[in-house]
């Protein structure tokens, strides 16, 4: 007895610590292949062991928590390039404007051509600006809207004012179409007159001359803002994409009007953070209709 207790109980716990440790093994090899996965290797994964077990649940989990990192990591670094190429344009017209108008000695007019379109270029530069940080803000979690109740009737009839005044200067008849009672929704007043200013201003760039766009409310449960056009339309193939970061129809169009393609982008994001959807529908030739409802 004196002898074959102790024998037994270290057998056993010799035993105990082989089986363990044989047990945990794959643990050890999936800590030290994540402990190597860092921000440039995101596209590597963990081996999976077919094991049906909780090993393996652990193995996918990670693998599917790196899928969604990686996509997160791209799409970021997609936005920088993006940002980058598009200031690069206007910071390059800008310096080769001055640089030629200071060539030579030029008459006062020639001055001033040349720092009326320094002017124009700088303006179209920091509403990019302000839009890129809109939206850098809202993927950082930061730009937080405090929402109350208020009239969209009003909201509509005021952002409708100043679309009437755009519109004229383009020959585009502004219609607005709102109901006579209020209709409450719980919002933030400043980002909803930039999500149907971004609607009216696009249904005024994308229609031509003697065309209409029609603003109109819609009071009953749910409410519903939609702003319609009679311009160029969308082609179907980019239709499912105008809501995306950079994204434009017909780039060489676009950039006379003076659009980067993000005001779409945040008006998605300003109607979700209203727990409200957005959508667009369009005929090329024409017109196009957006539309957003509220919950
Ligand atoms: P932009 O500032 O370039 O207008 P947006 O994000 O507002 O960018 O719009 C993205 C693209 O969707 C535009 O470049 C344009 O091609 C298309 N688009 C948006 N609104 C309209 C509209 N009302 N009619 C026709 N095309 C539109």
């Amino acid at each position: 007895m004196l002898l074959s207790i102790p024998i037994t109980l270290i057998a056993a716990a010799l035993g105990g610590y082989a089986i363990s440790r044989q047990a945990l093994s794959p643990v050890d090899a999936m800590t030290s292949e994540a402990a190597a996965i860092g921000i440039g290797n995101l596209s590597r994964r963990l081996v999976v062991p077919r094991t049906g077990d909780e090993l393996e649940r652990l193995a996918s989990t990670w693998n599917h928590m790196l899928d969604r990192l990686e996509s997160a990591v791209k799409q970021l670094t997609q936005f920088t390039a993006d940002a980058s190429h598009e200031l690069r344009t206007p910071v390059a017209l800008i310096r080769t404007t001055a640089e030629l108008a200071l060539r030579r000695p030029r008459t006062a007019e020639d001055y001033r051509e040349a720092l009326r379109q320094i002017v124009e270029e700088s303006e179209r530069t920091s509403r990019l600006v302000d839009d890129l940080l809109t939206l850098a803000r809202a993927d950082a979690g930061r730009a937080l809207l405090s929402t109350e109740p208020l009239d969209l009737t009003l909201l509509v009839r005021d952002v409708c004012e100043q679309g009437m005044i755009l519109g004229a200067a383009r020959r585009v008849e502004v219609h607005t179409e709102t109901p006579l009672t209020p209709v409450t929704v719980q919002g933030n007043p400043p980002a909803l007159r930039r999500l149907l200013f971004i609607l009216l201003d696009n249904a005024i760039k994308y229609t031509s001359e003697g065309g209409k766009v029609t603003v109109s409310l819609r009071g009953e449960n749910p409410a519903v803002l939609s702003v319609a056009d009679t311009g160029i339309g969308i082609p179907p193939d980019a239709l499912p994409h105008v809501f995306e970061r950079f994204f434009r129809a017909d780039p060489s169009r676009n950039r006379d009007l003076g659009g980067a393609g993000l005001g779409l982008a945040i008006a998605r994001w300003i109607a979700e953070r209203h727990n409200a959807t957005i959508a667009a529908e369009s005929t090329p030739g024409l017109g196009s209709t957006f539309r957003v409802t509220f919950p």
